[in-house]
């Protein structure tokens, strides 16, 4: 047992943010609100990017549209930002009006440099690409005879210190490549349309998570889950919605309504905010930015472990 710099509690040092050595001298925090106390909030945020996972393992439930627009919001409000798509399907970079020459594929496959392989398509807003060629990157990964899961990782990790915030933007499974996404992550956001068949979904994820975080031992903690193609004058919109809410409280994030400009603006290569912003997605996203900004939810959102095993309590 050892004994906290802030509060002078007496606990056993698990993780490494309850060491920090500042100067010649060791510090240690039982918490991490001790920890922002002792070294400052600033100075433990600029430590590293808030690094951000996009993931649901089905298809079509807004988690492009999230990743591209949660990216391009936080950008806007002057923070620097990485958008990683991680999809084969490469959508990220066709809503955005960008191809990238390299893309994660080299990163990965190809030990390619990430400043070779970034494209800036904003101002604060980087992007690495992806295309199919990644669907090959999964195939290598599988082969490798150690350390599959953290090659996105080691490549990428390093390259991440320049930014404030690190969005990745999952493809519908949990193949490899997902895992290494979860493994570069230390939060994941988890949109899920507002029908029956999603909730199976969420459940699924959640389940996966716990296996995810039990083998790599890295935990990744659950920013929030956010309701979208959200109805309000539907039943079954309001009934997703308050199931949801009775799973994950606190960490259930406003709607995001079902809206035609979110649909379009891809086609004009734009973000909903350039495109349409007066519209009820810019206003919707950018409740959730304030929301995933404004609240250091990486320092009080509880580990994925925590809530998929209260889910799993619960019957879920
Ligand atoms: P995923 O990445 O999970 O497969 P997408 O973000 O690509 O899902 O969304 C699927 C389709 O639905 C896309 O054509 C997208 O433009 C559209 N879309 C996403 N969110 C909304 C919304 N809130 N309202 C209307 N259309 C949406
Ligand atoms: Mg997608």
């Amino acid at each position: 047992m050892v004994e906290c710099s802030v509060c002078g509690g007496r606990f056993s040092a698990q993780f490494a943010y309850q060491v920090a050595v500042v100067g010649q001298e060791k510090r240690l925090f039982c918490q991490l609100e001790c920890r922002k106390k002792g070294l400052g909030v600033e100075a433990f945020r600029s430590r590293r990017a808030r690094r951000l996972a996009v993931l649901n393992q089905k298809g079509g439930t807004g988690k492009t549209t999230t990743a591209v627009n949660l990216a391009a919001g936080i950008a806007e409000r002057g923070h620097e930002v990485l958008l990683v798509d991680t999809d084969a399907q490469g959508n990220v970079g066709t809503s955005l009006g960008v191809v990238g020459e390299k893309t994660l594929y080299h990163v990965l496959v190809e030990g390619a440099q990430v400043e070779d392989v970034v494209v800036p398509v904003r101002s604060h807003l980087d992007v690495i690409c992806s295309d199919r060629m990644l669907a090959t990157a999964e195939v290598w990964l599988a082969r490798l005879d150690s350390g599959r899961d953290r090659v996105l990782a080691e490549r990428l990790g390093p390259a991440t210190r320049k930014y404030q915030y690190v969005v990745i933007d999952c493809g519908p499974s949990l193949s490899l490549l997902n895992q290494n996404a979860l493994r570069l992550a230390d939060e994941v956001l988890i949109p899920v349309s507002c029908d029956y068949l999603a909730l199976v979904g969420v459940k699924q994820v959640m389940r996966t998570l716990k296996d995810i975080d039990k083998h790599l031992g890295h935990s990744v903690r659950l920013t929030g889950v956010v309701p979208t193609f959200y109805d309000g004058r539907t039943k079954l919109s309001q009934e997703a919605v308050e199931t949801l809410r009775g799973h994950f409280k606190e960490r259930l994030f406003d709607p995001i309504r079902r809206n035609t400009k979110l649909a379009e603006a891809p086609s004009h290569r734009q973000t909903i905010f350039e495109y349409a912003p007066d519209s009820h997605g810019a206003e919707d996203y950018h409740k959730l930015i304030d929301r995933f900004v404004d609240q250091l939810a990486k320092y009080t959102a509880p580990p994925v472990a925590r809530v998929a095993a209260e889910l799993a309590g619960r019957g879920a």
